[in-house]
This record gives C-alpha cells, sequence and structure tokens, in this order.
C-alpha cells in the first residue's frame, strides 16, 4: 500500500519511535499519547482493518497478542494495560492499517468506554 501511513512507517519513510520489531509485527509509540503508555502494534504487512482480515493472517494476529504485554511492561506499565483495536465507522478508526493499541501507565486507565 503505497500511500498508507503506516505501511510507509513500516518501510521507514516516516520516522517513528519504535519499541518492538520482529518479521511480522512492528510497534511504536503513538504520536499523541492518551496515557503515559500509548504503543500502536501493527502487522508489517498492509490489512485495513479487521473487517478485512483472512485466515492468513491469523499468525500475525496471534503474535501482536503475544507481544503486547511484554511491550506494555518495558515501556512502563507492569502492572497491566488496555489493547484496543478499532474497527471502521462505528470504531472510529482513522488510520485505516490495523492497528492494536496498548494503554497504560501506573494508573488504571478508566472506566472501558465513557457514556
Ligand atoms: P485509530 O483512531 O484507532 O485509527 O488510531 C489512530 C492512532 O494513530 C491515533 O491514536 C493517532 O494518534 C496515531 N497516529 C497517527 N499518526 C501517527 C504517526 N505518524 N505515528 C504514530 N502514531 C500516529
Ligand atoms: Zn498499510
Amino acid at each position: 500500500m503505497q500511500d498508507c501511513l503506516f505501511c510507509r512507517i513500516v518501510r521507514g519513510e516516516i520516522p517513528a519511535a519504535k519499541v518492538y520489531e520482529d518479521d511480522e509485527v512492528l510497534a511504536f509509540k503513538d504520536i499523541q499519547p492518551q496515557r503515559p503508555v500509548h504503543v500502536l502494534v501493527i502487522p508489517k504487512k498492509h490489512v485495513t482493518s479487521l473487517a478485512h482480515a483472512t485466515p492468513e493472517d491469523v499468525p500475525t494476529f496471534g503474535k501482536m497478542l503475544l507481544v503486547a504485554n511484554q511491550i506494555a511492561v518495558d515501556q512502563g506499565s507492569p502492572d497491566g494495560f488496555r489493547s484496543i483495536i478499532n474497527t471502521g465507522r462505528v470504531g472510529g478508526q482513522e488510520v485505516m492499517h490495523v492497528h492494536m493499541h496498548i494503554v497504560g501507565g501506573q494508573e488504571p486507565v478508566g472506566p472501558m468506554l465513557k457514556r
């Protein structure tokens, strides 16, 4: 995906504060952190959203879940974190490349959804 923001980060065309990387997955700090710890975990392969996922994506998505806790601990959220994946219009997805937010810090992140 030539113009996709997160694909450009994967290719190194746009700088990002990387905190984890392997052959399938990249994690970097969110540019507008909502909590003391706010990291985005993405597949290196372009997948637009969870609404576009295929069985082929299962191992990579599994890896994204597997690395989340270690990233949270390393970044300063040793006692848990919240992971969020926004999908499509209703989910409020802004960047059309699947990403999992990891948010946390020393204090609880608060209620799951605002009323
Ligand atoms: P979402 O609403 O789930 O699509 O979240 C998109 C997230 O991407 C937001 O939290 C943005 O702050 C973040 N973001 C946008 N551009 C960048 C960037 N260049 N580097 C890091 N995070 C970004
Ligand atoms: Zn992409």
